[in-house]
């Protein structure tokens, strides 16, 4: 997986189009939704093995899961935001969605299960050039974090960058034309 850093950064970076003045607690929520499909690293200590569909990088990493989530979240949009419920469970969908598809361009571990359960078939991209970051948080501190951090600031942290300039860019071109 990359790490979460670079998981938020993207949640953030597709959580950039909401508007103003919502924007600040969306980002946050993305975030951190963005990162909990790792959360099923629990399955290592509950004797789930990684190959298994609900294995690490099994179900929590699918686009199945995501579209649920995001039904899911819909009717809690509607209460939040009423006016872009259906936007927001959208946007939802694609945050969660994200976290599977970037991590099958990393370089170890096992693939990514991208359509568990239809499909239990786990996937890598044909290009795979991000590092895999270290499960442990001690062996990320530990000096192989730094390797990875740089690699992701390249093959992720500047096309994130970029999205964010366009989207600036366009913002104060319609803010100028109105
Ligand atoms: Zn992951």
């Amino acid at each position: 997986m990359p790490s979460a850093f670079s998981h938020a950064l993207v949640g953030a970076a597709i959580g950039s189009s909401v508007s103003r003045p919502r924007r600040t607690w969306v980002l946050v929520l993305f975030a951190v939704l963005v990162a909990a499909p790792d959360l099923d690293v629990i399955g290592f200590r509950l004797g789930i093995p990684y190959a298994h569909p609900l294995g690490h990088r099994g179900l929590s990493h699918s686009l199945v899961f995501a579209a649920v989530l995001a039904l899911v979240s819909y009717p809690l949009w509607r209460r939040i935001i009423p006016e872009s419920a259906r936007r927001m469970a959208v946007l939802t969908f694609f945050v969660v969605g994200s976290h599977g598809v970037l991590d099958t361009f990393t370089d170890a571990g096992h693939g990514i299960g991208l359509f568990i359960p239809i499909d239990d078939t786990r996937y890598f991209a044909p290009w795979r050039p991000i590092l895999t970051s270290p499960l442990s948080v001690s062996a990320f501190f530990g000096g192989s974090g730094l390797a990875v951090l740089a690699n992701e600031a390249v093959y992720i942290g500047l096309p994130t960058a970029c999205v964010f300039l366009v989207r600036s860019i366009v913002y104060r071109a319609r803010r100028s034309a109105a």
